[in-house]
C-alpha cells in the first residue's frame, strides 16, 4: 500500500515538474535512480535527494542550451548586461527553462529593444514567458499557444510615483498580473464573464504583491506596440494580443492586433506576440 502511494507521489511530482519546466521530470527520475544506487553503495540515508535533483536539473538545463538549436530554438538572455538588447524580466524564467524562442524571434526581440532604447535611451525591454527548448506542440502552461518557439510575451514599461520611467522594473514582481483596468464598463468586453472554466483570471489574491504606485508608461508601451505592429511585420510578426480597450487607450490600431477572446488569459498586463513560419 505504501509502495503504491509512494509511486503515485513520484508520478505526480514528475508530471508537475515536466509541466512547469519540461526537463524537471527527467531530472527527478534520474535523481531517484541514482539515489537508490548511492544508498546501496554508500549507505547514505538523508539529505542528498534534493542535491542529486539539483545536479541533474543543472546538467539538463545547461545541456538544453546546446541541444535546443537542433529543435530550431535559442535561449533568450537571462541578464540584461549581455550583448543582446532584450532580456528576461526575471532569472526565474530562465531557471524554469521557459526562455526559448526561434532565432528569428530573438532577432525581433533585439530589434524591438534596440529601437525603443534608441528612442528612449536606457530603456530595458523585457521578455516574459517564451517557450520550452524541445518539441513542437509541447505547451508551456498556462499558455496554450506557446508551443513552437514562435510565441513570446513582452512586459509593459512602467513609471514610479515621481513619474519617472523605472529601468527593468514591472508593476508585478513576475511581470504578469499587474492588470490595467478599463475606465468605461462598455469597453470591458468580458465584464459579464461569470464562467469560471476559462483562463481569464483576475488574480485578485495576487494583487497585494504588485507595486500599486507604478503606472503604465503609456509612451514607451505605445511606441513598442506601434513598432511591433508595423516594423515588426518585416520580422514576420503575424499576431499581437492586447485587450482592445488598451490598444485604443495607447492610440494603436492595426489588423494584426487582435482580441484573444474571453476564454483566454487577459492581455492588459503584457503584450503577446507571435511570428509566422
Ligand atoms: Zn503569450
Amino acid at each position: 500500500m505504501i509502495n503504491i502511494f509512494r509511486c503515485l507521489l513520484h508520478f505526480v511530482i514528475v508530471v508537475i515538474l515536466t509541466v512547469i519546466t519540461q526537463i524537471g521530470g527527467v531530472a527527478y527520475l534520474l535523481s531517484l535512480v541514482f539515489k537508490k544506487y548511492i544508498a546501496r553503495v554508500g549507505k547514505l540515508k538523508f539529505g542528498y535527494g534534493f542535491l542529486l535533483f539539483a545536479i541533474f536539473y543543472g546538467l539538463l538545463w545547461g545541456g538544453s542550451i546546446f541541444i535546443a538549436p537542433q529543435f530550431g530554438r535559442v535561449a533568450l538572455p537571462c541578464f540584461s548586461d549581455q550583448t543582446d538588447k532584450i532580456a528576461v524580466q526575471s532569472p526565474l524564467y530562465c531557471l524554469l527553462n521557459r526562455h526559448y524562442v526561434t532565432p528569428k524571434l530573438l532577432e525581433l526581440g533585439n530589434a524591438l529593444a534596440s529601437s525603443i532604447d534608441a528612442r528612449f535611451p536606457r530603456t530595458q525591454t523585457q521578455a516574459l514567458d517564451a517557450n520550452f527548448p524541445f518539441f513542437d506542440k509541447f505547451p508551456l502552461l498556462p499558455h496554450l499557444s506557446h508551443d513552437d518557439g514562435r510565441k513570446l510575451d513582452i512586459a509593459f514599461y512602467y513609471r514610479n510615483d515621481k513619474n519617472e520611467y523605472v529601468v527593468g522594473k514591472t508593476k508585478s514582481p513576475i511581470g504578469y498580473w499587474g492588470f490595467e483596468q478599463p475606465t468605461d464598463s462598455r469597453s470591458q468586453l468580458c465584464s459579464n464573464n461569470d464562467d469560471n472554466w476559462n483562463l481569464r483570471w483576475d488574480m485578485d489574491w495576487f494583487q497585494f504583491l504588485n507595486k500599486q504606485h507604478y503606472q503604465l508608461d503609456r509612451e514607451r508601451t505605445s511606441v513598442a506596440l506601434q513598432w511591433l505592429a508595423n516594423q515588426g511585420q518585416s520580422y514576420k510578426v503575424s499576431k499581437i494580443f492586447v485587450e482592445p480597450y488598451l490598444a485604443k487607450r495607447l492610440g494603436v490600431s492595426n489588423k494584426i492586433i487582435r482580441f484573444q477572446g474571453c476564454r483566454a488569459a487577459r492581455h492588459d498586463d503584457h503584450i503577446h506576440i507571435q511570428i509566422a513560419k
